[in-house]
């Protein structure tokens, strides 16, 4: 029987990838890394870069998008992304480009890709549920606060990679300018460990068989707090919470 696989290049501020693999089919949701450093990351995720089949870009912030369209030009591959995140680096004429509709499933080889519009401080950004056979992986991060539209698509996952972005009081006494603590805990900033379990206590846990922790801030959070706040909504342990770091992302996961 064919699986639904995942891993991912790295997660963070600095830069993230994902990658979905399902067939002969792998999508790279995101990418925040230079061509060179991706093609790097994929080797050690043991993928050639002419594997990939197509680049998925959330929305335009540097740390999704910056090697999306060089990546994709190098290897001629095609690039999804909303007419918002397109025009707002004037990516509208690139060759590779594919326009996706913000609210519209779409397919790309074997795997279905619904979108889902998110609330976070960038033109028109998405973040993606993708479903192979009857198996659904949910990937959500960079989203100040969750709707419940949001809510309603990502509930029936079997794996979910959650957006733990910060702690409130680390975030409260950090280095950031008081401007930037207010975006980033803002409703159009990013979710806050708190956040993201509630968010938890929402979805069909009894479905989940992996949740990864993402886009952890190396500034305003630590791994340890993050957990501290899952565990309490999480019905499984400390230890099957998994974690996708900035270095290293992790390595191949299989939904079952
Ligand atoms: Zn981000
Ligand atoms: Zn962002």
């Amino acid at each position: 029987m064919s699986l639904i696989e995942f891993a991912s290049l790295g997660s963070g501020s600095k830069g993230n990838a994902t990658l979905v693999k399902a067939e002969d089919t792998i999508i790279m949701i995101d990418c925040g890394f230079t061509v060179k450093e991706t093609e790097i990351r994929l080797a050690s995720l043991g993928v050639e870069p002419s594997q990939v089949t197509a680049v998925l870009v959330t929305h335009e912030h540097g740390d999704h998008i910056k090697g999306a369209a060089p990546f994709a030009r190098r290897y001629k591959i095609p690039v999804y992304m909303t007419y918002g995140t397109a025009r707002a680096k004037s990516l509208e004429t690139h060759q590779q480009l594919a326009l996706i509709c913000s609210h519209e499933p779409f397919k790309v080889g074997a795997l279905s890709i619904q979108p889902v519009i998110v609330p976070h401080d960038a033109q028109e950004p998405v973040q993606f549920v993708v479903k192979y056979q009857n198996k659904r992986l949910g990937v959500l991060t960079d989203l100040g606060s969750y709707t419940p539209y949001v809510v309603n698509h990502y509930k029936q996952c079997d794996a979910l990679l959650l957006e733990c972005n910060h702690d409130l009081t680390m975030l409260r006494y950090g280095p950031y300018p008081p401007s930037l603590k207010q975006r980033v805990a803002g409703n159009y900033g990013h979710l806050n460990n708190q956040q993201a379990a509630q968010f938890l206590k929402q979805v069909d846990q009894d479905r989940l068989q992996h949740l990864v922790v993402s886009h952890v801030s190396e500034q305003n959070n630590q791994v340890d707090l993050a957990l501290d706040e899952l565990v309490q909504v999480c019905a499984r342990g400390r230890d099957w919470i998994k974690v996708a770091n900035q270095d290293e992302g992790f390595s191949w996961l299989s939904i079952l």
